[in-house]
């Protein structure tokens, strides 16, 4: 006999879970493998084609902005190493077009930052 956990269908559903699974090897083993092709593919025509504007902007809630305490106007930042000039256009790591106010990062794959912004990894362009 079945114990019934947390609700009168629990095992039914926990049962009928791993058949579909079963049932769906197959095709979820076909869906990885290509995904593994088209990931790498699609990641190719990124560098290829993607400009800064197109590139979603690194969202101040994001873990790693935050993680960052990156800013998107470099002088309301209050990190205590964070000096008046500093900013992602003259930053070693910024990277796209002198002059978009948004630009890809090198520490920020797949998102573009504030050219005015700042964040607590911010090296000098030499
Ligand atoms: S590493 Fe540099 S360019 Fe990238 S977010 Fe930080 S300050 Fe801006």
């Amino acid at each position: 006999m079945a114990h019934r956990i947390g609700g009168p269908n629990l095992y039914g559903q926990l049962i009928k879970g791993v058949e579909v699974m079963s049932d769906n090897h197959l095709s979820r083993r076909r869906f990885l493998r290509n995904l593994a092709v088209a990931a790498p593919a699609s990641g190719l025509m990124m560098v290829g084609s993607a400009s800064a504007q197109e590139l979603p902007k690194l969202a101040l809630t994001d873990p790693l902005a935050v993680g960052l305490q990156y800013v998107e106007d470099a002088t309301t930042s209050s990190a205590p190493n964070y000096k008046a000039g500093q900013e992602c256009d003259n930053c070693l790591q910024i990277q796209g077009n002198e002059g978009d106010a948004f630009r890809p990062c090198a520490i920020v794959p797949g998102k573009s930052v504030s050219a005015k912004g700042w964040c607590s990894v911010w090296v000098a362009k030499p």
